[in-house]
């Protein structure tokens, strides 16, 4: 099993394999090929499966097909084509660095938003539109509520490690999030665990998901 016989490019499967990753975890063996196919998921993972790649790779592919941004695609002033959320400041950025360090080979424009820094490096970074936006639900929503961000055209939305955006708190700010996405969209969630309150979000949000438990 290689990266490029799940479906990923040539500009995808040379970064990773920079990286230094040889062979796709389970977690990315079954992800990549459904979220390359469009369909939601629900996927039962811990850190340190792999998970992020499990996205982050057939995401980056489906944004720039064959390693080209898709022809014609436009991104208007403050719009966001993939939204990351994350629970906390550092997976988020890790989760960014993880991002462009798969897209060095991509002409790919993303930022990371988090809370307990000078909003102003985060506005500028929104402004001309992005690619993916890796966000924290805080920061995301006090900025959409000053429209310094544009959450209507969101292609593809990654809930990652919902169980813990639960115990901390950020039901209400991830739910606020999900009423400013539109209808038409592709859907990530991911959880170590999946309790009662987490699958009653999953089914809110996801459309006949492919469920995968590593
Ligand atoms: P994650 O579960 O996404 O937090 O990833 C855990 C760690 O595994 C990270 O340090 C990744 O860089 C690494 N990793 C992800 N995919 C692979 C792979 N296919 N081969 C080797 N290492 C990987």
């Amino acid at each position: 099993m290689s990266f490029a016989s799940l479906g990923l490019s040539d500009a995808l499967v040379s970064a990773v394999a920079a990286t230094g990753y040889t062979t796709p975890t389970p977690v990315q063996q079954q992800a990549v090929p459904a979220v390359l196919e469009g369909r939601d998921l629900m996927v039962a993972a811990q850190t340190g499966t792999g998970k992020t790649a499990g996205f982050a790779l057939p995401m980056l592919e489906l944004l720039f097909p064959n390693g080209h941004p898709e022809h014609g695609r436009q991104i208007g002033p403050r719009q966001v084509r993939a939204l990351v959320l994350t629970p906390t400041r550092e997976l988020a950025a890790q989760v960014h660095d993880s991002i462009r360090s798969y897209a060095s080979d991509l002409p790919l424009k993303s930022a990371c938003i988090f809370g307990g820094v000078g909003a102003s490096p985060q506005v500028k970074a929104l402004a001309p539109g992005l690619d993916i936006l890796v966000a924290c639900p805080g920061r995301l929503l006090d900025l959409a509520n000053q429209k310094m961000v544009d959450l209507s055209q969101v292609e593809i939305f990654v809930l990652d490690e919902a169980d813990r955006m639960l115990d901390m708190g950020f039901i209400h700010d991830v739910k606020k999030v999900i009423a400013r996405l539109p209808a038409k969209r592709q859907n990530l969630l991911f959880s170590a665990t999946f309790s009662r309150e987490i699958t009653e979000l999953a089914n809110r949000l996801l459309h006949n998901p492919a469920r995968i438990e590593v």
